[in-house]
């Protein structure tokens, strides 16, 4: 870290979960989803159910995939003060919450969109997160535009959906150019997150996780551990 100028931090579900955000995709999430809805996440966050049932679309979704209370945790924080010093050129992350932005990081691309972006299907008006969670602008749970009476959609990349293109080249730009690459918080299954490490020619591949991956061969640093405390740990001695 201290001869690199490029970094890029790639981060995956496990850098929510430190910050109370569950894991939607987990083992217990499943469990829940299943329970309650007879549906798996899969099932119930993909484009064709959003369009057939949107008031079972918004239970699930408010209930299971916003967390308005969560806080940045310690690896947030360091990646932030690491932009701040000229480290690290960008965050790549797999998440939805905002929390790299609340902690102060600017450069940030989100491949699965984020929820404190929604726009009105038909006439596009933009609206933050507070306002598909207050009741008075929802109808069965489903916000509704106050332009044109339309469906609100969150601006995040639901199953069955492509990437937004100009991100996911954003990303591979960065982590192209990157001379270290720091992948923390995910076991590199979901998609696209191993293929986007094949763009990174740089010197150093670190990965940061709780469980192995099939990318620990292929790294030069594997660092067993919860990515909060390992980045805090870090950025304490930077
Ligand atoms: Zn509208």
């Amino acid at each position: 870290m201290e001869n690199s100028r490029r970094l890029v931090f790639f981060g995956g579900a496990g850098v929510s979960t430190e910050s109370g955000i569950p894991d939607f995709r987990s083992e217990t999430g499943l469990y829940q989803s299943m329970t309650k809805y007879g549906r798996s996440p899969e099932e119930i966050i993909s484009h064709s159910f959003f369009m057939k049932d949107p008031v079972m679309f918004y239970d699930y979704y408010k209930n299971n995939m916003i967390y308005v209370d969560a806080k940045p945790n310690p690896a947030h924080k360091a990646l932030a003060e690491w932009e701040k010093k000229g480290i690290l050129a960008a965050v790549v992350t797999q998440n939805i919450d905002g929390l790299h932005q609340l902690a102060g990081s600017t450069k940030v691309f989100e491949l699965h969109g984020s929820v404190h972006r929604n726009y009105c299907m038909h006439c596009h008006e933009s609206y933050p997160l507070a306002y598909i969670m207050d009741d008075n602008n929802c109808k069965n749970g489903v916000p509704m535009c106050r332009r044109c009476g339309g469906m609100v959609k969150p601006d995040v990349v639901l199953y069955e959906e492509g990437l937004d293109q100009q991100i996911l080249n954003g990303a591979i730009e960065a982590i192209r150019s990157a001379d270290t690459m720091m992948v923390g918080g995910t076991s590199l299954v979901v998609y696209p997150a191993a293929g986007l490490v094949e763009w990174f020619h740089g010197s150093n591949l670190v990965l940061i996780n709780k469980d192995r991956t099939n990318l620990d061969g292929k790294a030069d640093l594997v660092i067993a551990g919860a990515i909060g405390e390992v980045l805090g740990e870090l950025s304490d001695k930077a």
